[in-house]
């Protein structure tokens, strides 16, 4: 009989109504899979705070263990990539929305969604990296190769004080990036510059609906907000700029023009972290441990447990998490 861990399962009553508790479970209750892994740490992303809170449809079978991304070590596997002891990231995949996430001492998930611990990262720094922040890699990149360089002028980063923005504000300005950190936490802006902000803006400045397009203020942005905050980053966007677009903090709409696109040459770029490519993934982390440093890191993370996961997801969904949070398991 296999050892017994505890999970955060969430269900839903005749009515969707729904409850989240803490039980406990063997391997023989984890969902169908080719490789086991104990969870040494994982995260609280702004996703998990939505499942958990019920407040968008993120989980899509029900009961559900929520939680989207975990570092961890191989128990057994029946993948000829994978063996015991290797360490591993999983980030995605539908994890912790239609396959059991990441809030359990264990995980069985397909080989496939796996990729190596990066050098240089040890579990709960790459948790508290997580998801928010392969992500905010993953803008950067899709940046790059649309051919932002950092001569090309300022890059705008929204919802900078939380952990997409924490993750980008800290890697581009490694870069060397002129980087112009938008956030309603004007009390943040020392933590900002701390990461390496130039400058910082109230997002009261992009947050309401605003002129199809305005003066050419960056060459770029990284945007984890949606809405009319997008739409103005995109109309302020210099001349053959780009935005690359990956959260949805302030909404879901787009309300903009296509003024931007026709007269200017701007580029939208989609960024979707749950389904990338694994090359896409190993790419992002391998950068990650290059292009983030550490003390930028442990500025912008802290630490808390397993009975701290739920208190945490509804802190991030009401906008009340610095940066990023580590759940050591
Ligand atoms: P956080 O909650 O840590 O950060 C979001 C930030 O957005 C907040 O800290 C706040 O920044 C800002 N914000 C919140 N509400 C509003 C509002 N009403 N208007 C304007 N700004 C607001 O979340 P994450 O960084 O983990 O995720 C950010 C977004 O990216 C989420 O929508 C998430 O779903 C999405 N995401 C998408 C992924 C993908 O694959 N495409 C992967 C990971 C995340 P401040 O206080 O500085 O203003």
């Amino acid at each position: 009989m296999s050892d017994t861990f505890k999970a955060i399962l969430i269900s839903r009553d005749e009515d969707k109504k729904q409850s989240v508790d803490v039980v406990d479970m063997t391997d023989a209750d984890l969902m169908e899979g080719n490789v086991t892994v104990a969870v040494d740490a994982t995260t609280v992303n702004y996703k998990d705070g939505l499942a958990i809170s019920g407040r968008s449809p993120v989980v899509r079978r029900w009961p559900m263990i929520p939680g989207i991304d975990f570092a961890g070590t191989v128990l057994s596997s029946d993948d000829p990539a994978w063996h015991k002891g290797d360490a591993v990231v999983l980030n995605g995949w539908g994890v912790g929305e239609t396959h059991y996430g990441a809030y359990a001492g264990h995980a069985r998930v397909s080989g496939e969604w796996l990729v190596p611990l990066p050098d240089g990262l040890n579990a709960m720094d790459a948790m508290a990296v997580g998801t928010a922040g392969y992500t905010a890699m993953l803008c950067i990149m899709a940046l790059e190769r649309h051919g932002i360089s950092p001569d090309r002028g300022p890059v705008l980063v929204t919802g900078a004080a939380g952990g997409v923005g924490s993750v980008a504000v800290s890697i581009l300005s490694k870069l060397g990036y002129h980087v112009v950190a938008s956030t309603g936490r004007t009390s943040e802006e020392a933590y900002l510059r701390g990461l390496g902000a130039a400058e910082v803006i109230d997002r009261s400045e992009l947050s309401e609906p605003g002129r199809p397009m305005g003066k050419e203020r960056w060459a770029a942005a990284v945007d984890a907000v949606g809405s009319h905050t997008l739409a103005n980053a995109l109309a302020m966007t210099a001349y053959g700029g780009a935005v690359a677009a990956c959260g949805l903090a302030q909404g879901l709409d787009l309300p903009g023009s296509v003024a931007p696109f026709i007269l200017r040459g701007v580029s939208l770029l989609g960024v979707d972290s749950v389904m990338a490519p694994k090359e896409l993934r190993l790419e992002a982390w391998s950068r990650i441990s290059e292009d983030l440093d550490a003390a930028k890191l442990a500025a912008l993370s802290r630490t808390i447990g397993f009975d701290d996961i739920v208190g945490a997801a509804t802190d991030i969904v009401d906008g009340n998490i610095r940066g990023r949070v580590v759940v050591g398991m």
